[in-house]
């Protein structure tokens, strides 16, 4: 059997600037009916965001990933932002010591908990 909310969330991911519904179905190879069922379980989990769009004078919908925040624990280690996020040194990362003295006080943080 055909997980369709899955096969759905794997088009829509692999389309950054979003599917839309009136395309979705056939990619599905489902009726425009069941893809709105699809489509209403992924909104109804969150997953997704859904916006009014016209094509060719006809309304449908753009469907796009919805996107998560970042967890603030996985970008600070001793309190530090991970030292990427507004560098403007040349990268080279397999030399950068403020990068391993970060993963450095994040492996610290591992330890103690
Ligand atoms: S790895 Fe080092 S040099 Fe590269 S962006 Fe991060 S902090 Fe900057």
């Amino acid at each position: 059997m055909v997980d369709y909310e899955a096969e759905a969330l794997k088009i829509i991911q692999s389309h950054p600037e979003g599917v839309l519904q009136s395309e979705l179905w056939k990619l599905l190879n489902i009726d425009s009916r069941k893809c709105s069922r699809v489509v209403k379980k992924l909104l109804d989990a969150g997953v997704i965001d859904r916006l009014e769009f016209k094509k060719d004078g006809i309304k449908t919908f753009l469907l796009k990933r919805k996107k998560k925040g970042v967890e603030p624990s996985l970008i600070l280690a001793g309190g530090e932002l991970v030292p990427c996020i507004g560098c403007d040194r040349e990268c080279q990362v397999e030399e950068c010591d403020i990068l391993v003295d970060w993963m450095y006080q994040l492996a610290i943080e591992e330890l103690k908990e």
